[in-house]
C-alpha cells in the first residue's frame, strides 16, 4: 500500500519475491516500494539477504508456490534426494532439522550435483492420523494435486520467500527522506540482521506500523490529498501493441536472478547477471518512455531496479554471512551482524 498525502508518505508494498522465478509471495510482491524509494534517492540496505524457503511444493506450473511448513520436518519428515539418500546428514549434524538457510543451500547443492528438479520430503513413516490432524492444509492441498502425503513423498524445492533488507528506516519507521515512512517487508529495520528467523515478520508489520502511526500522527495535520500533482504527460507515447515485450522481459529478469543471484552466489555469476540485467534495463527504459503507462510496465521496471540493487549489494559484500553465501568469499569477515 502506498499512501500519498500532502504531509506524510507511507510505503508498505510487501516483498520482492517475484524478482525470482519461484516464490511463495503473491504476484503483487514486485518490490514497488523499494524501487520507488531507490529512484527517489532514499537509502536502501541489506538487499543481498534474500531468504529462500527450503521446502515449497515443486510445481513449475503454479504461482505462487505452495509452502510446505517447516513444522513438518520438526514433526519428523525427512529430506531425501531422488536416489533416496537422506542427504542432509552430509551437510549438518542436525540433518533435516538444520536451520532454514543451511537446508536451502544443501538442497540447492543436491539439485546442482545431480541435475534434478526437486528433492523429496518423506512423511510416509509418520502416523497417518497425526499428519492429517496436525497438517490439514498441507494434506488437503497436496491431495488436490494428486499427492497423498501419508503414502507419497512430496516433491519440494527452495524458493524466494522473504527480503530482510529494504528501505532503511529508523526506530519510528521513518526513512532518510523526511516524512517518508516504510513499513513491513518493504522496510529494513535491521531487526532480522542478515538472516530472519521464521515467523518474525510481525515485528516489522505490526510494531513498526504502530510506532510510525504515533510518530507521524502529529505531523499529519489536516489529511488533505495533494491535488497540485500535474497530470501524467502522455505526449509521444503509444499503446503497447505487444504485451510479450513486457512479459518476456519479466521472465528474463526472473531467470537471471534465479540462475545467477540465488541461494549460492559467486563473482562470475553476479557479473553475468549484471551484464544481462543491464540490457533489459536499457530496453525497458526505452519502452517505458514511449508506451502508455501500465501496471505491468511499472512492475517490470521495479523488478529490474530491485534485481540491480540485490546484485550490487551482493557484489559489494566480500564475505558469506546469513542469507548471503558466495563461493568466492566463503567466510564471514565482518562483525556487522
Ligand atoms: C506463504 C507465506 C507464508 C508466510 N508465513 C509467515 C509466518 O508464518 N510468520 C511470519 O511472521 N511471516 C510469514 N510470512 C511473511 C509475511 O507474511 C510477510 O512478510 C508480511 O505479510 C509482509 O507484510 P506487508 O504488510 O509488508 O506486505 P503485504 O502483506 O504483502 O501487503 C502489501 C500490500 O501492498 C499492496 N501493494 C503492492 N504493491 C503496490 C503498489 N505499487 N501500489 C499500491 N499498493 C501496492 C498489496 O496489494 C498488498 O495489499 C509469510 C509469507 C508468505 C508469502
Amino acid at each position: 500500500m502506498i499512501t500519498l498525502l500532502s504531509k506524510v508518505t507511507i510505503v508498505a508494498t510487501g516483498g520482492i519475491g517475484n524478482v525470482y522465478l519461484t516464490t511463495t509471495n503473491p504476484e503483487i510482491a514486485t518490490g514497488d516500494g523499494v524501487a520507488m524509494v531507490y529512484r527517489a534517492k532514499g537509502t536502501i540496505e541489506n538487499m543481498e539477504f534474500v531468504q529462500f524457503h527450503p521446502t515449497s511444493l515443486y510445481d513449475p506450473e503454479r504461482k505462487p508456490s505452495f509452502l510446505i511448513t517447516e513444522a513438518l520436518r520438526g514433526y519428523g519428515a525427512v529430506l531425501k534426494n531422488l536416489s533416496g539418500e537422506k542427504f542432509m546428514n552430509r551437510y549438518d549434524s542436525r540433518g533435516s532439522l538444520a536451520p532454514r538457510d543451511i537446508v536451502a543451500r544443501a538442497i540447492d547443492n543436491e539439485l546442482k550435483i545431480w541435475g534434478d528438479d526437486h528433492v523429496w520430503l518423506d512423511c510416509r513413516h509418520l502416523s497417518k492420523q497425526g499428519l492429517i490432524d496436525h497438517f490439514p492444509n498441507v494434506y488437503e492441498h497436496c491431495l488436490e494435486r494428486g499427492i497423498d502425503i501419508t503414502k507419497d513423498m512430496i516433491p519440494v524445492v527452495p524458493c524466494a520467500h522473504y527480503s530482510c533488507g529494504g528501505i532503511k528506516v529508523d526506530i519510528n519507521g521513518q526513512s532518510n527522506i523526511d516524512r517518508l515512512y516504510a513499513l513491513g517487508e518493504a522496510s529494513s529495520t535491521g531487526l532480522h540482521g542478515a538472516n530472519r528467523l521464521a515467523s518474525n515478520s510481525l515485528i516489522e508489520a505490526a510494531v513498526y506500523a504502530h510506532r510510525a502511526a504515533i510518530h507521524s500522527g502529529p505531523r499529519l495535520g489536516e489529511l488533505t490529498f495533494e491535488e497540485q500533482i500535474p497530470l501524467w504527460d502522455y505526449k509521444g507515447t503509444t499503446h503497447l501493441e505487444e504485451m510479450v515485450l513486457i512479459t518476456q522481459s519479466c521472465k528474463e529478469v526472473q531467470m537471471i536472478m534465479s540462475n545467477y543471484v540465488g541461494i549460492v552466489r559467486s563473482d562470475i555469476r553476479l557479473e553475468r547477471a549484471m551484464i544481462r540485467l543491464d540490457i533489459l534495463y536499457e530496453e525497458t527504459e526505452r519502452l517505458y518512455k514511449k508506451s502508455l503507462i501500465s501496471k505491468k510496465i511499472c512492475e517490470l521496471r521495479n523488478l529490474i531496479n530491485v534485481g540491480y540493487i540485490i546484485i550490487k549489494m551482493a557484489q559489494n559484500r566480500h564475505e558469506s554471512v546469513g542469507l548471503h553465501y558466495s563461493i568466492d568469499y566463503p567466510r564471514r569477515t565482518s562483525s556487522e551482524f
